[in-house]
């Protein structure tokens, strides 16, 4: 089943001519219309648009000397990144028949490296959400677990990934939603570095936290996925001109003598007992990989919850007023501009995305400012340094990636605070703005769902990262498990 390839393995198969784009890209289609009912990964699809594709990687593959790196592979988008002539809906109603007119850069870039271009992702209503149920147009489901969240927001990127529906995809982390999802679906999350990867073209949700990053299902490929979608862009002011170093290179090579820290706060009440211990499983394994455990305090972590609901807000707030029914969205008329606003609003956002500009909004107001928006900021930069500092002393940390693995669907979704929490251990990561990786670790006994385990590194440390995670996963078996619902019904006893 080619659908069931890693990017290595069907670029392998590419070159040497035994396989073409187009059987994957078909491989994938026909997986998708099998199973996706069930899962509810993807949105839509365009399955000539994607053949098309597929016939001119496979024409170049005939001619070409030296492929491209991405060449012929089907890589499927989270609905809140723009590709020229696809819908762009955020998991929102508020969008109606919204097409893109450009590219954002990663796909782009994702284009000139070749890929197949394919497929929108379901999410949380524009990523605000860790199970993926508020989705304007239903959740998805677990591959392990149907009776299960896959995580959020990017639910339906780390779903069609886990469970072969592409060979990679990309999904978005302002706070956990690359990380988070991975770790339910065990897949390989990466949030890189804020100001790694260019966000113009990803619809705004705070946008000092957002950043776009590959799910795959091998350490490996994420290296050539970020390769990629890295680097300096015009567009957006706040990505950095910094060297794009070849990830792929420096995955090998060993981890002896790196030193990982273990966050004493991280491993403390509330944690899963299962996820406890095969993370203490991990850190063994590391260990015996040459890896030197030394334990670190992140004395602020405690407050990374409530500075990142004030922060995110505060920014969404801000950025979710452009959807006014005048320049986008689905217009729900009124007598005056003020009716029509608060018309199209009220019918196109759902009721997590109103909590959240509320909130935002509250938390900027005058006389609450300072107490909260301009506090919360002050706490970010002591996350910051509590990093900064742990950086001086190890390589990288290890934590969990979540409390727990996949919860059931509708267990949390109507306590939002319960649903804040999934994300203790990923939001600091995207208030300190550095990178962090989730990986499969193991699984629980019953029923048996993937547990994560995550990473993470100084800015602009992905190299580091992806070494440790390569090891890590070159010497366990997680990443080769695959969830029942992957499996073709032929090849079920
Ligand atoms: N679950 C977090 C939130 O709801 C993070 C989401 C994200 O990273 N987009 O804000």
């Amino acid at each position: 089943m080619l659908n069931q390839l890693t990017i290595s393995e069907l670029s392998h198969r590419l070159a040497k001519r035994e396989v073409s784009s187009r059987e994957a890209t078909q491989a994938c289609l026909d997986h998708i219309q099998r199973i996706d009912t069930q899962l509810h990964a993807f949105l839509s699809f365009m399955a000539e648009d994607a053949l098309a594709q597929a016939d001119a990687a496979d024409r170049e593959f005939a001619s070409a000397a030296a492929p491209r790196p991405l060449l012929g592979i089907p890589v499927a988008i989270k609905d809140v990144i723009a590709v020229r002539n696809q819908p762009l809906n955020c998991g929102s109603k508020i969008l109606g028949n919204f097409i893109s007119p450009y590219d954002a850069t990663v796909i782009r870039k994702l284009k000139e490296a070749g890929a197949v271009v394919f497929g929108r992702l379901n999410m949380d209503e524009f990523a605000m959400g860790s199970s993926t149920e508020n989705s304007a147009f239903g959740p998805t489901r677990n591959p392990w677990d149907l009776s299960r969240v896959p995580g959020g927001s990017s639910g339906g990127t780390a779903a069609a990934v886990a469970a072969d529906e592409c060979i990679a995809a990309l999904g978005s982390d302002t706070g956990g939603s690359v990380r988070q999802p991975a770790s339910f679906c065990g897949c390989v999350g990466l949030k890189p570095t804020y100001g790694r990867v260019s966000r113009f073209g990803l619809v705004a949700y705070a946008s000092s936290l957002d950043q776009i990053g590959p799910m795959t299902k091998s350490v490996a490929d994420s290296a050539r996925m970020l390769h990629a979608i890295s680097g300096w862009d015009e567009h957006d002011s706040t990505s950095v001109p910094e060297a794009v170093p070849d990830y792929n290179q420096l995955l090998e090579g060993g981890i002896k003598g790196l030193k990982l820290g273990l966050p004493k706060e991280y491993l403390v009440g509330g944690l899963d007992p299962e996820v406890s211990q095969a993370t203490m499983a991990a850190v063994k394994q590391l260990q015996q990989l040459g890896a030197e455990i030394v334990e670190i305090s992140l004395p602020h972590t405690d407050y990374a919850v409530a500075t990142y609901y004030i922060i995110a807000t505060a920014e969404a707030s801000a950025n979710l007023a452009r959807f006014d029914g005048v320049r986008y969205c689905s217009r729900v008329p009124g007598a005056d501009p003020i009716e029509m606003y608060g018309k199209t609003r009220g019918a196109g956002f759902g009721p997590e995305v109103k909590r959240r500009i509320i909130l935002g909004t509250y938390v900027l107001s005058s006389g609450y400012y300072d107490a909260y928006y301009l506090r919360a900021q002050k706490v970010r930069t002591l996350i910051r340094q509590d990093f900064l500092q742990a950086f001086e002393k190890v390589d990288a940390l290890i934590t969990p990636t979540a409390p727990t693995a996949a919860f059931k669907a509708g267990e949390k979704i109507d306590d939002p605070l319960q649903m804040y929490l999934c994300d203790i251990f990923t939001l600091s990561c995207n208030l300190a703005g550095i990178c962090g990786l989730s990986l499969p670790c193991g699984f629980t006994s019953n029923p048996k769902l993937p547990i994560g385990i995550q990473l993470l590194g100084r800015h602009f440390g992905e190299a580091t990262l992806l070494k440790i995670a390569h090891a890590y996963e070159q010497s366990t078996p997680w990443h080769r498990e695959k969830p029942p619902l992957a499996t073709p019904p032929a090849a079920q006893p």
